[in-house]
């Protein structure tokens, strides 16, 4: 019989395997930590969610909805019919669907946060791919600019819990939607005067949605979209003093930022502030966080109208940067190596181990690869010192006769060898324990 060919990921879909994923667990610990800190609960929900829910809450001229979700129809049920669905290619409108629907901002705004993969359709590349991740916050049913600073600062205060230095904040404000309605004539006259310029994208969205062509890649059009009319020329007095009241928090708290005109985010529900958290050191996928105000979403998929901000952070960009910085979480290792020289010993050794199990001790213990015995001494000292263990413990057969085990050290300063006594290991299981 022939080998089957062996069967490969998903292009652009990861596996995240040790020792990486201890990575991705002291991130997720960082993160749950400083969302508590600021009183933000988790929330779950599908990975999978009606296509409709993405191209009304999205928009449907926009980078995602137009070519990078997945989507396919399902089955069809007995009455013939069939759902189509998406994966999610992003966090919010899954989010805002299931506070709408469960209503629970009846009594009052809810700040909330989630974790886990996204899908997009993009080429790819180093900080892109077509599984990733986000880590997200909204804050629902608040209006006022202490919210949006709030949201600022819970990034920052998760760039410091993780050791991440180099970042820098851009800021802008999209203003409310007549505002937008005045800068996009205004924009449409630009461009219409440039149209030789235009790409095949922009031209398309010229008349659709013209603020997104601001948000081009293509390298041929930025100065274009450089010397545009400006969104902030057309903001009135109120959507100024959002803009000035989110200034003035981040400078009481010492954060810096940089007004970017530009800055339109990807998506179409934003108004308001919106910003990112750019890096220097990834190269073109630099941005690390992104969010801004999105007050008309909730009302736009069929909730009761309520304000809300929110962003999403990248994390195998974030995990990407930290590499970058030299910030390397602790290597996890057990406490100790249960070294096990005759499979005799086996029973009343794993009693022992689960006894130290239950007392808070981590345990790894030797185990045969099930064709030749327990493998001699050396080969699983070997294994013990990989491990990464402070102590060995010995199950031999002269310890076991005298209702011990031999407890040695596999570091420098974990102490001098010993003898336990088998049957109490509540007793001295706190000694095998690491401090941190
Ligand atoms: P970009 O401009 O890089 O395409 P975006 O504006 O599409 O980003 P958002 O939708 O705002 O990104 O998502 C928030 C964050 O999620 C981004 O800042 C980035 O860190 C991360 N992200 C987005 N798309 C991907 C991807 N395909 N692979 C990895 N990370 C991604
Ligand atoms: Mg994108």
């Amino acid at each position: 019989m022939s080998k089957p060919p062996q069967i490969q990921a998903i292009k652009g879909m990861n596996d995240i395997l040790p020792p990486e994923s201890a990575r991705w667990e002291w991130l997720e610990a960082v993160v749950r930590r400083v969302m508590a800190q600021h009183a933000y609960r988790n929330a779950r929900t599908p990975i999978m969610e009606l296509t409709q829910l993405f191209t009304r809450g999205l928009g449907e001229v926009t980078d995602i909805v137009e070519k990078e979700m997945y989507s396919f129809q399902d089955r069809q049920d007995k009455h013939g019919d069939a759902d189509h669905l998406s994966l999610r290619p992003e966090g919010t409108a899954g989010l805002v669907r299931a506070v709408t629907e469960h209503k629970l901002l009846y009594d009052g705004g809810k700040r909330l946060y989630y974790l886990g993969p996204m899908f997009r359709r993009e080429r790819p590349q180093r900080g892109r791919y077509r599984q990733f991740h986000q880590i997200g916050a909204e804050a629902l049913g608040f209006g006022g600019p202490e919210v949006d600073a709030e949201m600022i600062l819970l990034a920052v205060a998760l760039w410091r819990a993780l050791g991440i230095k180099n970042w820098r904040l851009e800021l802008n404000s999209l203003g409310q939607p007549d505002e937008r309605r005045a800068h996009r004539a205004a924009l449409i006259a630009y461009f219409q005067q440039h149209e030789s310029q235009l790409d095949e994208d922009a031209r398309r969205r010229l008349h659709s949605n013209p603020l997104r062509i601001l948000d081009t890649k293509n390298p041929a059009m930025q100065a274009l979209a450089e010397a545009a009319p400006q969104l902030i020329d057309h903001l009135g007095e109120a959507s100024l003093q959002h803009l000035a009241a989110v200034q003035g928090i981040l400078r009481a708290n010492g954060v810096e930022w940089r007004v970017n005109p530009r800055l339109v985010r990807g998506l179409d529900y934003y108004n308001l502030t919106v910003f990112e958290f750019i890096t220097d050191s990834l190269g073109a996928q630099g941005t690390i966080c992104g969010g801004g105000r999105y007050d008309y979403l909730i009302e736009q998929i069929g909730g009761k109208p309520a304000p809300a901000v929110g962003w999403a952070m990248g994390v195998e960009r974030v995990l990407e940067l930290l590499k970058e910085e030299g910030v390397a979480p602790p290597e996890p290792a057990p406490d100790a190596y249960a070294v096990i020289p005759d499979a005799a010993a086996l029973p009343q050794a794993m009693r022992c181990l689960q006894a130290l199990r239950a007392e808070g001790v981590a345990v790894q213990m030797h185990a045969s690869t099930g064709a030749e015995g327990m493998g001699s001494m050396k080969s699983q000292f070997k294994r013990a010192d990989a491990s990464g263990a402070r102590f060995a413990l010995v199950f031999g057969a002269d310890e076991l006769a005298a209702g011990e085990v031999t407890l040695k050290a596999l570091r420098d300063g974990a102490g001098a060898q010993q003898r336990l006594p088998l049957a109490e290991p509540a007793h001295w299981a706190a000694s095998l324990k690491s401090t941190d």
